[in-house]
């Protein structure tokens, strides 16, 4: 099998590829390899079971076609300070125009043309003034939300979309290695999702790794064993944190999402907020070796009382330690055995009492958990002191702008990881140090967002439609 193009990991970096290249150049025999299932396949059980029965061998919430995107809140960030580092890499002023762009092919497929966070000047100048007083950084961010079940249904139609243009997609297989000659890529070595025991070798002239947070282990294996130029980033650990919609209801109508930034005493780590869900759902996903990390999303007509958002403190590490992913999954091990497999969930003001939170404690609560099945009990026993220092004296900071954020019954549900630290070094076409071999989206530790992602996956089908009209010239 000889490909023009093997792309693995059918997350939004990945499909965008997909699509634009063959707008580009609909020539081109591309395969994508996707260890999950077709989008109309996923489903997550816990719909029916309400509690996370770990499916295997993989998780539906992050695996399947449209990646983590799937079962996201699809909150696409329309500013080029969210979502990653890529204006680095390409330049401010064309990642806006690159945004402008991906937005509109979001626009073609569905997408709500409404924009939150535009149009209330006055409102949002007040919110920015308690910002300043808190000694925090409002981050200005125009919001187009998707919502759950319509990004699922947008996703569909560009799976139909790029299967019907001829778009080659390997369901339940998995990259497990990639084939390298003389500096240059030949191809990628795959096995059955399911089994494992079978291995195929299939060539391309060309491979794109986007492999998502999911990936970003493997990834960085693959870095290790090929000598693919990687540097150790940064790691956020954190809490997910829900409160009722009447203490959020101010911000959520004026922005939507309310990105704010700090850098408390006495550490001075950065600490941010992320992903906001008015009336949303706290949620739970599983990474390999069952690891159990808590996210959020909302969907865009099912709305719950609660406004959840993650509170996310960034870790850095010099000599003679280097290894964040390991450091941030060691952290969520800890969490998930004092919770027995589960996410744990504590009342803010019961952390400020220096006790754990009992069951019966949350039920008489005014803000109900929306995660079920998360447990009750004590995460400053396994988050490190500094993380929850960081979290704590933000929390105070962020009553400041939201009164009653720091309310005893708020709730702290525990671990939020981000996995994506391991950074790829790439020339501004992506590419890697070796010959043809590109890296893309979460997985390459420069994007952390559905529009960065998409974004990198559309500029990816450009080079490479690019660089094919340069060959023919
Ligand atoms: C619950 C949830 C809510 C979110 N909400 C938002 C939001 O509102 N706004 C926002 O901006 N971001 C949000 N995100 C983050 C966003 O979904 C990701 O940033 C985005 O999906 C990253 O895209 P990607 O293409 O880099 O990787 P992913 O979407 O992670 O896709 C990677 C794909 O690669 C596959 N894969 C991995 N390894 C292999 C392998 N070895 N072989 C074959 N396939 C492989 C995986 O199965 C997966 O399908 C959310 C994430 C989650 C989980």
């Amino acid at each position: 099998m000889k490909y023009d193009l093997v792309i693995v990991g059918a997350g939004p970096s990945g499909i965008f590829t997909a699509l634009e290249l063959n707008r580009e150049n609909p020539n081109k025999k591309i395969m994508i390899i996707e260890q999950g299932k077709a989008i109309e396949k996923r489903n997550c059980p816990k719909d029916i079971t309400k509690k996370c029965i770990s499916c295997q061998p993989y998780c539906n919430i992050t695996t399947g076609f449209a990646g983590a995107g799937a079962f996201s809140d699809g909150k696409l960030s329309l500013s080029p300070e969210v979502g990653g580092d890529l204006p680095e890499l390409i330049g401010y002023d064309f990642t806006q125009q690159m945004i402008e762009y991906t937005d509109s092919i979001y626009l073609e497929f569905g997408a709500d043309s409404r924009v939150e966070g535009v149009e209330a000047k006055e409102e949002i100048k007040e919110i920015r003034r308690k910002a300043i007083e808190a000694g925090l950084k409002l981050v200005d961010c125009p919001i187009r939300h998707l919502g759950t079940e319509k990004a699922q249904e947008i996703y569909k139609k560009i799976e139909k979309y790029i299967i019907d243009k001829g778009v080659e997609i390997k369901f339940n297989t998995e990259a497990a290695d990639i084939l390298v000659e003389d500096g240059r890529i030949k191809g990628v070595v795959v096995t059955d999702s399911s089994k494992k025991n079978i291995s195929e070798e299939i060539y391309a002239d060309t491979v794109v790794i986007s492999a998502g947070r999911k990936g970003a282990d493997w990834l960085k294996s693959i870095c290790v064993k090929h000598n693919i130029a990687h540097r150790a980033g940064t790691v956020d650990i954190g809490v997910r944190v829900e409160v009722r919609n009447e203490v959020m209801e101010r911000v959520n109508n004026i922005l939507y999402e309310s990105k704010l930034i700090g850098y408390p005493r006495p550490f001075r780590d950065k600490v941010r907020t992320f992903c906001q869900n008015p009336g949303g759902y706290v949620s739970q996903e599983n990474y390999d070796n069952n690891l159990a990390v808590v996210n959020g999303h909302s969907y865009k007509d099912r709305k719950t009382n609660n406004t959840n958002l993650a509170i996310l403190s960034s870790h850095n590490f010099r000599y003679p330690f280097n290894e964040p992913i390991k450091y941030g999954a060691k952290v969520a091990e800890l969490l998930n055995m004092l919770g027995d497999g589960k996410i744990l969930v504590q009342r803010y003001g019961d952390i400020l009492d220096g006790k754990r939170t009992w069951d019966h404690e949350l039920s008489r609560s005014n803000v109900k958990p929306t995660l079920p099945d998360a447990v009750a009990g004590d995460i400053t026993s396994a988050l490190p002191y500094r993380t929850m220092t960081n979290i704590l004296n933000f929390i105070e900071a962020l009553n400041v702008v939201v009164p009653g954020f720091a309310g005893t019954e708020t709730l702290l549900y525990a671990p939020e990881v981000k996995f994506y630290s391991n950074k790829v070094e790439l020339s501004a076409e992506f590419e890697t140090n070796i010959k043809n071999l590109y890296c893309l989206g979460d997985a390459s530790g420069w994007t952390r967002g559905l529009m960065m992602s998409s974004l990198m996956g559309v500029r990816m089908g450009q080079i490479l439609g690019e660089k094919d009209s340069n060959t023919l010239l």
